[in-house]
């Protein structure tokens, strides 16, 4: 997925003050200003365009730049900076309005002090070491989620921080204008991929619509020979295929075209499938699920749209980076005690934007849900770092669980034809898997090798739902305590 997605939108850099200092204070820290926001955009490190703003200096102007960023569809969060003292209870009316996420950036226009130099008037215009802590108390007074970076704007690791918060503020806004796409209910009697789809569409943004698949298998009837034929060649030019099954892999090229019309005729970016309800289908869609995955569509299995749509938003956080995205499942254990790992993988659905080397396509029976045997991409993961994260619906909340791994070689897997990957988890299996198992982690997962902890536990604070990381530090006494500490608190918000 690359980063067009980025293109239209504007983080708005607001710059705060009071009229106090005078004209002439006022016209330096309005310059400064700009020249923050010029140098921070032409550093070619930010994924979203900086849009600055007139310095606000009264309690009208901060409502009106918070409304402004409310209703401009493009706006999609903003960063404060407080060049000199800008009394606080002047934010109250606009930051308690303000609906969009905000990046307190706690930087100082020059890097030094001046030693030699520095007077009465250069201290009374640099003042951000006071006046952003006021600037905060009030934000932590209003009981407000923001982010605070802090050091000098011109620093790499500084501009890396906003560049990391501008992304999940993308995945926010692609939080709250996403819509996904159900073919089939889920898969019977199973709880986890179960959840208040009114609970997400009011905290998340999700509107999640169920279709029959009666409805995807009319958008096949629509596609041509010829359609399939030229994406068979796509196919043929990208991939290696295996075999000769060719039928079994056009009929998957079928599935792609009709389903990829349906869902950008509804303005669907996210679906999940079920291989209980596959009523005229010949096939579970595998190849085309993982194809339209690494179109960047979210998907989750057997109707899991939590995954589906956690899949999506981390493909938007991740436009344009190495490592990619998938939906995953947590498959077989490895329990030698050398390396107890997980072997990760599902029946099909995993998406080629984390493969290692150029995928295979094959064609093997699945041996579960009766139908003819599908194609599908099989290939191996990149070893390195990655991060494994799944949405739960604790019954009047939502919880985020995430843990990163470790993904190490596997021995050869001759007669495993599904995409997989072999991780340890931190801070190691026991403690890992009990802690998972602990906080209710499904099966299934978002699994990243682009992003980090940083960028799923930021966007939790957006939404302001419930965060649970395990990792190095993983203690279960600590986590139990945790875990039942987070019960209390979010009882008493709702
Ligand atoms: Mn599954």
């Amino acid at each position: 997925m690359d980063t067009s997605i980025f293109k239209e939108l504007e983080i708005w850099f607001v710059t705060g003050s009071q009229h106090l200092y005078g004209e002439e204070t006022l016209k330096q820290v309005a310059e400064n200003s700009q020249t923050i926001v010029n140098g921070l955009n032409s550093a070619q490190k930010l994924p979203v365009k900086l849009v600055y703003k007139p310095t606000v200096k009264t309690p009208d102007e901060i409502y009106n730049i918070c409304l402004e960023a409310n209703t401009s569809k493009n706006c999609i969060g903003l960063i404060t900076w407080m060049h000199t003292f800008s009394p606080a209870k002047m934010w109250i009316s606009g930051l308690s309005v303000l609906n969009k996420p905000f990046l307190h950036l706690h930087t100082q226009f020059n890097r030094d002090i001046p030693w030699n130099d520095i007077d009465m008037d250069f201290m009374n215009l640099n003042q951000s070491a006071h006046g952003d802590r006021e600037f905060g108390f009030i934000c932590t007074r209003l009981r407000l989620n923001r982010k605070v970076v802090v050091g000098h704007w011109k620093e790499e690791g500084v501009q890396s921080k906003i560049a990391q918060w501008m992304r999940v503020a993308a995945g926010l806004n692609e939080s709250k204008n996403l819509k996904i796409c159900r073919f089939g209910d889920n898969m019977r009697d199973v709880a986890v991929t179960e959840g208040d789809k009114v609970e997400a569409q009011k905290v998340l943004g999700w509107r999640i619509n169920g279709h029959g698949v009666g409805d995807l298998v009319a958008s096949m009837d629509t596609v041509t020979d010829a359609e399939v034929d030229a994406l068979y060649q796509e196919y043929k030019k990208n991939y290696n295929i295996i075999g000769n099954d060719v039928a079994n892999i056009k009929y998957q090229a079928k599935i792609e075209i009709g389903m990829k019309k349906f869902l950008d005729q509804y303005g669907y970016k996210a679906f999940t499938t079920n291989f209980e309800d596959l009523y005229g289908l010949e096939q579970l869609p595998g190849l085309a699920s993982q194809r339209l995955m690494e179109q960047g569509y979210g998907f989750g299995a057997e109707g899991d749209w939590k995954q589906s749509g956690l899949v999506r938003i981390m493909k938007v956080m991740s436009a344009g980076m190495k490592g990619g995205c998938s939906f995953m499942e947590d498959y077989t254990y490895h329990l030698d005690p050398k390396q107890p790992s997980v072997l990760s993988a599902h029946m099909l659905e995993i998406c080629p934007s984390i493969a290692a080397d150029k995928p295979n396509i094959e064609v093997h029976p699945l041996g579960i849900g009766g139908k003819d045997a599908p194609a599908r991409f099989v290939f191996n993961v990149p070893l390195g770092r990655g991060v494994n994260a799944s949405l739960i619906d604790m019954g009047g909340r939502m919880r985020m669980i995430v843990n990163p791994v470790e993904v190490v070689k596997p021995e050869d897997l001759p007669k495993l034809p599904v995409a997989r990957a072999l991780w340890i988890p931190e801070p190691n299996l026991e403690i890992g898997a009990a802690a998972w198992i602990l906080a209710g982690g499904a099966h299934h997962t978002s699994f990243s090798m682009a992003l980090d902890v940083e960028y799923l536990e930021d966007f939790t604070e957006m939404l302001g739902i419930e965060f649970v990381l395990i990792d190095k530090d993983t203690s279960i006494r600590e986590f139990k305590k945790e875990l039942r500490f987070n019960d209390v608190y979010f009882n008493l918000k709702i």
